[in-house]
């Protein structure tokens, strides 16, 4: 008998979590699971700027995928996917091609540009493993050079971070850590050093609770970080970035811009043929694209309204792998053929930020407040909680955060 074939894109919080949910509902002889991923690992997104800063290495945030899937259920393939095609059935890879009976579509989120000038071409992003541990290389490698030349380069020091959401904030807390440590290292005097945001609206993490968001800017303010907030960054240069703020512009000096001020959808979803809107499939509640009733979509391609908002719900890792709980649960009742398929309702369990080592905001359980030490043991404990999803308690003992103090 012919096994229907699932074919799973991306190895991320939502491929991942729906291929070792798939694998424990389904029997071997129930379908052939394929799993496609980039690399032979699975990289924690949300530690990914610690990497960037250079506070974590980046083997603790990433785990083999092998370990983690049952190779009886589920064959791996680790190849890049250059083309989504439904309506043939087929997924291109840089390798070969794959036909399917069932897609489910992961492929995660890239940096969004919005057109800036420049930024493509001269900031970084924190995206990948690689792309982070290419900034920590890049920050000490611009500090190891400032007392290698005669002539003083005070833009080897200036590091620019675009965006004040929740990835700028957490990777600010990180190098705010960091800084005093490569000073140390090069000999560098830390009044040398400025550490500079710029965010487009008011006040930065905009929309999250005020006394939290002036708790993370004293905070990072202390340790020495600068803000400008009302100001727009316009355009990145290789050595220097341009901001307006009230109509004015200033440029200010930097060999280091991290971009970081908002993200889309893998752009494989906006080339395929899935009805989308502006780039991310808006999914049915059952988590199929309305367009193709045999693909899923989860985690940061796929969108789904928050009623009591009236916005999308934002793209996270938590939404992420809830989507594929209720994902496998559907992929096995088609397998096995047919039944009633699970809507997705969003249980939101708040939200965590770190602001470096010790310390961190957030609010859970609806509006319970919390900061720093505290909040900062909630977030190793969310931290934890993913690897405990994916990989039970001995990945949780082998990557696990434990050090609280
Ligand atoms: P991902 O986890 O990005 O996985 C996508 C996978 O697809 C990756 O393995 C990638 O390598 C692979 N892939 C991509 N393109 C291809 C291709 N062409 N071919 C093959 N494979 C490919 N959310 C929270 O809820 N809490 C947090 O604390 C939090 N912190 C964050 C911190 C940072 C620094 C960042 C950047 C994000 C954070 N987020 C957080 C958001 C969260 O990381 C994302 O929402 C989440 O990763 C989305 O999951 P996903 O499965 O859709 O994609
Ligand atoms: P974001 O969209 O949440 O924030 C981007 C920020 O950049 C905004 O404040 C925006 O005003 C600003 N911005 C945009 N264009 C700008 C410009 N030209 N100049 C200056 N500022 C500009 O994006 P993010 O922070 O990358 O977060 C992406 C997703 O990941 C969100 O859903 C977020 O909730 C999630 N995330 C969650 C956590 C957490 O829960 N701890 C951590 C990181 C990310």
């Amino acid at each position: 008998m012919n096994k229907p074939k699932v074919v799973i894109l991306g190895a991320g919080y939502g491929g991942l979590t729906t291929t070792v949910k798939l694998q424990k509902k389904l029997g071997v002889n129930d379908a052939h699971i394929t799993l496609v991923n980039k690399h032979d690992y699975h990289y924690e997104s949300t530690w990914l700027h610690e990497t960037a800063a250079g506070t974590l290495h980046h083997d603790r945030g990433r785990y083999a995928i092998k370990d983690v899937i049952n190779s009886g259920k589920v064959d791996f393939v680790q190849d890049t996917v250059t083309a989504i095609k439904p309506d043939e059935n087929k997924v291109i890879l840089e390798n070969g091609e794959l036909d399917y009976d069932y897609l489910v579509v992961a492929l995660g989120f890239e940096a969004a540009t919005f057109g800036i000038p420049g930024l493509i071409e001269n900031a970084f992003t924190i995206g990948s493993v690689n792309q982070s541990r290419l900034i920590r290389q890049h920050i000490e490698y611009n500090f190891a050079k400032y007392n290698n030349e005669s002539e003083k380069n005070e833009s080897r020091l200036n590091i620019v971070v675009g965006g004040g959401g929740f990835t700028g904030i957490e990777f600010l807390g990180e190098l705010a850590d960091r800084v005093p440590q490569l000073c140390k290292e090069y000999d560098i005097d830390r009044n040398l050093v400025r550490i500079i945001n710029v965010e487009a609206m008011p006040s930065i993490l905009p929309g999250f609770d005020p006394q939290l968001v002036e708790y993370a800017m004293n905070s990072l303010e202390s340790r020495g970080v600068e803000f400008k907030l009302g100001a727009m960054l316009k355009e990145c240069k290789p050595d220097g970035i341009v901001i307006e703020k009230d109509g004015e512009q200033e440029e200010i000096a930097t060999n280091t811009t991290v971009w970081a001020a908002g993200v889309r959808a893998n752009h494989l979803v906006e080339e395929s043929s899935l009805e989308h809107n502006r780039g991310k499939v808006e999914v049915k509640p059952d988590l199929r694209a309305p367009s193709h009733e045999n693909v899923f979509v989860v985690g940061d391609c796929a969108l789904i309204w928050n009623k009591e908002t009236d916005r999308p719900y934002p793209p996270t890792a938590q939404i992420a792998m809830q989507e594929a709980d209720v994902c496998a649960h559907n992929l096995a009742t088609l397998v096995k053929g047919g039944g009633d398929l699970e809507s997705f309702e969003f249980n939101n369990q708040g939200t965590v930020a770190s602001l470096g080592h010790g310390d961190a905001i957030g609010v859970i359980f609806g509006n319970k407040k919390l900061f720093g030490w505290s909040a900062s043991v909630m977030k190793k404990v969310i931290d934890n909680r993913a690897l405990l999803k994916v990989g039970g308690i001995g990945l949780v003992l082998k990557k696990g955060k434990f050090n609280i103090f």
